[in-house]
């Protein structure tokens, strides 16, 4: 390996280390987005995020489908693990479907 490839590898490594905290902290906010709890400026800058990354993007709507679930449910209690089920199921399905 040349000096010129790890100096590659460093630039990349720096790149997604910096888009996964990025990644990190839009995903931290989604919840918290979704109950329109989120100052209008965060609230920007996680849409801004959201429209240029597929993954968190994807999140999102997991997320959405997610939240409209557990709004619906009549049960007073959910049960325990449903999320978290209902979420390994949409994330297998999309697993599948990549
Ligand atoms: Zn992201």
């Amino acid at each position: 390996m040349t000096d010129d490839d790890r100096a590659l590898d460093d630039d990349v490594h720096a790149r997604l280390t910096t888009e996964e905290d990025a990644c990190g902290a839009a995903l931290r906010q989604l919840w918290t987005y979704l109950d329109r709890e989120l100052t209008p400026d965060d609230e920007e800058e996680l849409r801004d995020h959201l429209a240029g990354c597929p993954p968190c993007l994807a999140e999102y709507s997991i997320d959405v489908v997610l939240k409209d679930i557990v709004r619906r449910s009549c049960r007073e209690e959910a049960p325990a693990g449903l999320r978290v089920r209902i979420r390994q199921t949409l994330l297998d399905v999309r697993a599948d479907g990549v």
